[in-house]
């Protein structure tokens, strides 16, 4: 799907491994410091009824660059994640596209969509508190999401069927010979 990507992402984690035998971890003070403030986050938007009861925060040399939580209802956007908002909250800060050397915080364990952005965001490590089930416990359950993807196209709830291939492979050919493109 993205084997350019792909290698580059797998070649650079190899390389950190080499050059750092020693992970960086943070003590479990901070462990318990940043987790906590993931869980304010979570705690503050559903307080003020933003959405629902999840929180993260990024963090990069021992600071907080992002932080986020569940904006779902409040902005009518079924992408507004704890951890997707979190990301474009760092990313906008960092001023970049990359979460290069930061670790996140999640109240929740990411569901399928915030794993996906958290993949293209290339952090270098995620702590998170609860998890798949405590959160289907509570009636958000995303298990179906990974269900899904293991079935056949025509089986899933939302059903995906490729059509006009030809055109829509117009933008790659460009992409390919544009020479003044932003990899990433
Ligand atoms: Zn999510």
């Amino acid at each position: 799907m993205c084997n350019s990507f792909n290698k580059k992402f797998i070649d650079e984690a190899a390389k950190n491994m080499n050059e750092n035998n020693i992970e960086k971890v943070p003590s479990t003070k901070n462990h318990q410091y940043f987790m906590q403030e993931a869980v304010n986050e979570a705690v503050k938007g559903m307080t003020a009824n933003e959405g629902g009861p999840f929180g993260c925060v990024i963090v990069k040399d021992g600071k907080i660059v992002g932080r986020g939580n569940n904006k779902v209802t409040s902005t009518n956007d079924p992408t507004a994640h704890a951890e997707v908002t979190a990301i474009r909250n760092a990313c906008k800060n960092l001023n970049s596209f990359q979460l290069e050397d930061c670790i996140i915080y999640t109240s929740c364990e990411p569901c399928p969509m915030c794993l996906g952005a958290i993949y293209w965001a290339r952090p270098n490590k995620v702590y998170y508190g609860s998890n798949q089930e405590d959160a289907a416990n509570i009636g958000f359950d995303d298990q179906f999401i990974y269900d899904e993807i293991n079935l056949g196209y025509d089986k899933r709830a939302i059903p995906f069927e490729q059509c006009e291939r030809e055109t829509a492979l117009q933008p790659f050919k460009m992409w390919q010979s544009k020479s003044d493109k932003t990899e990433y």
